[in-house]
């Protein structure tokens, strides 16, 4: 049983359709897979009918954009009711959050002397993407030659350090997990020891958060964490009683070193993961 729990479509910052995500994880040997687009629920549908299809099964998800201390992070929800309205509006405040962060990057990045269009942005992120981002900017700025890649944009202009950097709305930590506690879903903390989110996720801000909040698990196998580091969160989440998942964050062509299936989830984990969203009143077809 080989389980990856945290994808993206093109409806977010991913390069394949739901569909093509599907079949690219049952070509990977995957048994199941958790669609986890940035802010948006758009592409559950697509993914489930093509999992029906091809039998991977596909649990439905989103990745929140969360803050705290005014530190950006990323908050898994797995198995939302896709029509629960607080969640619906949250994740609409939240795109058209990133709607209007666009002309301001454009505005830094033609004060640099690299002009772009909305349009050109547009154009780079496809019309069926609901969810746009600093990736897509890079995308347009490498259609235009000013850089050669999403990594060297990042880099050099659109990092939290760079000079074309702008925030974005988020939800906070604690309220993002009632919110999503409030659609049926399991809450998971995404990659916390990634540069940034391992400074503000302390031992005993998870400690409270799963207290206070019920906070349901923590992404520890992931390919961007050292043996070290997935020990240490190991130990943590064992002794706080989180579900411990493993993922790959696979986006498609749009960023290296996430393979499908570089970082799995262990069917223990992932029962304890189903049983949490039941608890919550979720979806777990
Ligand atoms: P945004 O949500 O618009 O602020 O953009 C953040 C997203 O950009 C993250 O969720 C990542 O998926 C992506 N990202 C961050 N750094 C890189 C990078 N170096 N190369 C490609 N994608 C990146
Ligand atoms: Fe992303
Ligand atoms: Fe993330
Ligand atoms: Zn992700």
């Amino acid at each position: 049983m080989r389980i990856d729990l945290h994808t993206h479509s093109w409806f977010s910052d991913g390069t394949d359709s739901p569909t093509r995500l599907v079949l690219n994880a049952q070509q990977a040997g995957l048994n199941v897979i958790a669609l986890t687009d940035h802010d948006t629920l758009a592409g559950l549908d697509e993914a489930r009918a093509a999992g029906r299809r091809v039998g991977v099964r596909v649990l439905g998800g989103v990745e929140l954009s969360a803050s705290h201390e005014g530190h950006e992070l990323h908050l898994l929800g797995y198995g939302p009711r896709r029509d629960d309205p607080g969640l619906n509006t949250e994740l609409e405040r939240l795109r058209v959050g990133r709607a209007q962060r666009l002309p301001k990057m454009l505005a830094k990045l033609a004060d640099l002397g690299m002009p772009l269009t909305l349009e050109e942005v547009r154009a780079a992120a496809k019309d069926s993407r609901t969810s746009l981002g600093r990736p897509h900017v890079a995308d347009a700025m490498v259609i235009r030659g000013y850089v050669a890649n999403r990594d060297e944009a990042f880099e050099r202009y659109l990092d939290r350090d760079g000079p074309a950097f702008v925030p974005r709305p988020a939800v906070g930590l604690a309220e993002g997990i009632d919110l999503l506690h409030d659609a049926g879903a399991a809450a998971v903390i995404a990659h916390p020891g990634i540069r940034g989110a391992s400074t503000v996720l302390t031992g005993t801000l998870l400690e409270q958060l799963r207290a206070e909040h019920g906070l349901d698990g923590i992404e520890v196998d992931y390919p961007l964490h050292d043996l070290h580091t997935r020990e240490l969160y190991h130990q943590l989440g064992a002794r706080l009683d989180l579900v411990r998942t493993g993922s790959s964050d696979y986006h498609g062509t749009g960023k290296r070193g996430h393979e499908l299936g570089c970082a799995t989830t262990r069917p223990p984990a992932f029962d304890e993961l189903l049983r949490r969203i039941a608890a919550h009143g979720g979806v777990i077809d």
